[in-house]
């Protein structure tokens, strides 16, 4: 018995010290995920991407990541090494170099790597300098164009019936490799998926079908796909070159050869969204983008986060909350309801304090807001006008003599307590917070006219004059 005891006690101590090892050198040492950011559109990146940009203090990134995708570490310093017009990338040792040298200096570094960090994106070759310096890494696998480019143009890589392979083939060889692309084997049959093969197209079509596949084979050319921009050329084999040439495709790029690529015709579903290829930047504040972003890009816009905004907690408002004041408690955004609930916590009180205060919320957003603190609204307008609101509250009993308290920005609009008071009620407003033109715009000026946006959205007459500022 005593022996077992023994044993199992030297088991947990060595357990034990393992755990505090783990957790000691995850404290002290860096650490790199070569993360795949998906083919382009945002929402392609996987969850367990997002939480490594998350906690990530370094972000090594491409250009073939989507500049939203920054926005998951605004904590984190970012570093480009891709191409740019005016220069070439950073050669792939000094990458190699920078990331074992981030790691070392203690960082958690996430290497964002356009589609699958293993498709030809030399993820590979960053591994092996990583384990060689002995740095940890993870590999987060990425959805790499090769199949999503052929999905948002509606072709199934395999199919039932038509293609029972798929080959990912690179049109780019190593410098100084003799050797061509050995395609024998897989070009009889099967769906054939090139990269970075623009301007091999001619040869490679040629070579196809001097190797015999048949010359009317269909074919698809994907350019920027997933994205906004996304174009789709379509032909045979025999004259997806000229069609692709015609059009003026260029990289990036991936083409699919295979039976297939026929079925685009029935499958198309990208351009047909309503929204489809608009390019559209949101100015307004981080928190309050987000909502409107989803909306559009379900629609099928592209949209870039530009806040011009930032909200800020107004300073000594010397609001007190005083149970039984007032008859309503209006609230016309997230933020005055998240004041409101502060301040009641700041004074050591809870929503207990509200006692009989009628809540009026504006806006969807601001209801679940209170929603979230297990708060029911008493009136909920349909719409953003003062009529609406007021309607909404007459509705509960009369507002004649009624109290209310309206915690704004200070950038509101007085319409609101104007027609409140019209309709008989007094009205208190409390500065419940700032908005402030975010710093640096100038400098984010660069990658906005890059973008090159069809419609610039501003929701408030503040987010316009900084913008026309910067
Ligand atoms: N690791 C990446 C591939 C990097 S090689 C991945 O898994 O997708 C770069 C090539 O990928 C480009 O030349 C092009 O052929 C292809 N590519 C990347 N993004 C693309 C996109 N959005 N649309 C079409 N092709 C794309």
């Amino acid at each position: 018995m005593q022996e077992i005891i023994d044993r199992l006690a030297t088991r947990i101590d060595h357990n034990f010290d393992c755990f505090r090892m783990g957790l000691m050198h995850d404290a002290v040492a860096g650490k790199v995920f070569l993360v795949g950011a998906g083919p382009g559109d945002p929402g392609l990146i996987t969850v367990r991407g997002r939480e490594c940009l998350a906690q990530a203090g370094v972000v090594v990134y491409d250009a073939l990541t989507h500049p939203g995708l920054l926005g998951h570490a605004p904590q984190a310093e970012h570093i480009f090494v891709g191409k740019k017009a005016d220069r070439h990338s950073l050669p792939q040792e000094e990458i190699n170099a920078l990331l074992v040298h981030k790691a070392r200096a203690g960082n958690t570094v996430a290497r964002l790597k356009g589609g699958d960090p293993f498709v030809f994106g030399r993820g590979g070759e960053e591994a092996l300098a990583l384990a060689g310096a002995g740095v940890p890494f993870e590999v987060v696998p990425g959805v790499t164009s090769g199949i999503a480019a052929p999905a948002f143009a509606g072709i199934p890589v395999s199919h039932r019936g038509l293609s029972t392979s798929v080959t990912f083939v690179t049109g780019h060889l190593a410098p100084g490799a003799s050797t061509q692309v050995d395609l024998r084997r897989t070009v009889h049959e099967g769906t054939l998926v090139f990269y970075m093969s623009v301007k091999q197209l001619p040869a490679l079509t040629a070579s196809l079908i001097a190797m015999g596949r048949d010359a009317r084979t269909p074919a698809a050319v994907i350019e920027w796909a997933t994205y906004a921009r996304q174009r789709v050329v379509t032909g045979m084999i025999m004259d997806i070159a000229a069609a692709a040439k015609a059009a003026a495709i260029e990289a990036p790029a991936i083409v699919v050869v295979g039976e297939v690529a026929g079925l685009r015709e029935q499958l198309a579903w990208f351009e047909a969204r309503p929204l489809h290829g608009l390019r559209v930047v949101l100015t307004h504040t981080a928190r309050r983008a987000d909502r409107l972003e989803g909306r559009l890009r379900e629609l099928g816009a592209d949209v870039l986060s530009f806040p011009t905004l930032e909200i800020v907690p107004a300073p000594e408002n010397g609001f007190v909350w005083e149970t039984g004041r007032w008859d309503w408690l209006v609230l016309t955004s997230t933020n005055a309801a998240e004041m409101i609930f502060e301040t009641l916590d700041a004074a050591g009180l809870d929503a207990r304090a509200l006692g009989d205060t009628r809540i009026c919320a504006v806006g969807a957003a601001t209801a679940d807001a209170v929603a979230r603190r297990y708060l029911r609204v008493d009136a909920h307008p349909e719409g953003f006008g003062p009529e609406a609101a007021v309607a909404a509250m007459a509705a509960c009993g009369s507002l004649e003599d009624g109290r209310a308290l309206i915690p704004r920005a200070d950038i509101a609009r007085r319409a609101l307590a104007a027609s409140l008071r019209d309709a008989g009620m007094q009205v208190e407003e409390v500065q419940a917070y700032e908005t402030r033109p975010v710093s640096g715009l100038e400098a984010r000026l660069e990658k906005l006219d890059a973008y090159a946006p069809d419609l610039i959205v501003f929701t408030n007459s503040a987010a316009a004059r900084n913008f026309a500022q910067a």
